[in-house]
């Protein structure tokens, strides 16, 4: 899915992307020139093996994500935004869905059997 960064108005505009057994929704919403913000919610599920034993096991998802879009490099020097720059004004979606998911499976995450381990008591 992409997305013109000038398709985006002042009204929110709604996404809803699916990957395997995990959904990202939410809306685009121009703030100012090439300054958009991204809100949605990344609910379901993903495979995702345990830090402890590598079982793989469906970790259930309910991230709040929130950041902006600059079409281009963007100049302003507001330092604590969350800024991702995109190319070609085109918001590739699948893309920015893809990176959230691997941010989440990098995370710490032990399944419901290892929960209370530490990793020093395994080895
Ligand atoms: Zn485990």
């Amino acid at each position: 899915m992409q997305i013109p960064f000038r398709r985006l108005g002042s009204q929110p505009l709604e996404f809803e992307l699916k990957r395997d057994n995990a959904l990202f929704s939410g809306d685009l919403i121009l703030k100012k020139g090439n300054l958009a913000q991204l809100n949605g919610t990344i609910t379901g599920s993903i495979s995702i093996p345990c830090d402890i034993c590598a079982e793989i096991i469906e970790k259930p998802l309910n991230e709040e994500i929130s950041f902006y879009l600059s079409d281009g490099i963007f100049e302003g020097n507001d330092e604590e935004l969350d800024i991702v720059e995109i190319e070609k004004s085109m918001i590739d979606m699948d893309e920015l869905f893809r990176s959230e998911i691997e941010l989440i499976k990098s995370d710490y995450f032990c399944c419901p059997n290892c929960e209370g381990k530490s990793l020093d008591a395994e080895f």
